[in-house]
């Protein structure tokens, strides 16, 4: 199995990248964050508590995205791999990622972190909320939150798993492709 976390700050590109590589390599896409708003969409209660949570920039708790993570694994057994999208976002969830894979008898196979700096950051994710329709991108106070939950509570994750010798770190900033590419050529070097 190829197991794959995409990591990088809000506005990094990483949706753009996941479907680039979902395409080439048939993983099963989990972002925690469509996740989300796929539970705020049918109303749940669970959606209802982070709704309250993301509109402010503030992570969800620990055991609701895990929870969320179990399940769709559970679900998709079998498949060959996974791209874990804004997952993990704390070292505590690294951890339980870990114990979950660990119980199947799998791992992740590698990290890779779109770098990109604060400015370029705020750039994109203002004209995205131009047309995303999303409240956390609507303004700037809101934006800066995010980068701030980032560099606090998510930075550390992948300090975690440099220590494993799986992170990669790739320029965020240039052509999609010239990015998908570097990309590429790191996945087939760990698998
Ligand atoms: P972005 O990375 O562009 O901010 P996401 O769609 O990944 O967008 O996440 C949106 C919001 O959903 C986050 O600001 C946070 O409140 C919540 N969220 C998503 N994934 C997680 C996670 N793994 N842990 C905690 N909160 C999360």
């Amino acid at each position: 199995m190829l197991n794959l976390i995409l990591f990088g700050p809000p506005g990094a590109g990483k949706g753009t990248q996941s479907e680039k590589i979902i395409a080439k390599y048939k993983l099963i896409h989990l972002s925690t964050g469509d996740l989300l708003r796929s539970e705020i969409q049918k109303g749940s209660e669970l959606g209802l508590k982070a709704k309250t949570l993301m509109d402010q920039g503030i992570l969800v708790p620990d055991e609701v995205v895990i929870g969320m993570i179990e399940n769709k694994l559970k679900e998709h057994k079998g498949s060959p791999g996974f791209i874990f999208d804004g997952f993990p976002r704390t070292v505590a969830q690294s951890e339980a990622l870990d114990a979950l894979l660990k119980s199947y008898d799998e791992r992740i196979s590698v990290m890779i972190a779109l770098v990109v700096d604060d400015n370029e950051l705020l750039t994109r994710l203002l004209n995205r909320g131009k047309t995303s329709g999303r409240p956390d991108d609507q303004n700037e106070a809101l934006i800066s939150k995010r980068i701030h939950e980032y560099n606090s509570k998510t930075m550390p994750v992948a300090e975690y798993y440099r220590l494993q010798d799986k992170y990669v770190a790739i320029n965020g900033i240039g052509d999609i492709e010239e990015i998908f590419d570097a990309i590429s050529k790191a996945i087939d070097a760990h698998t």
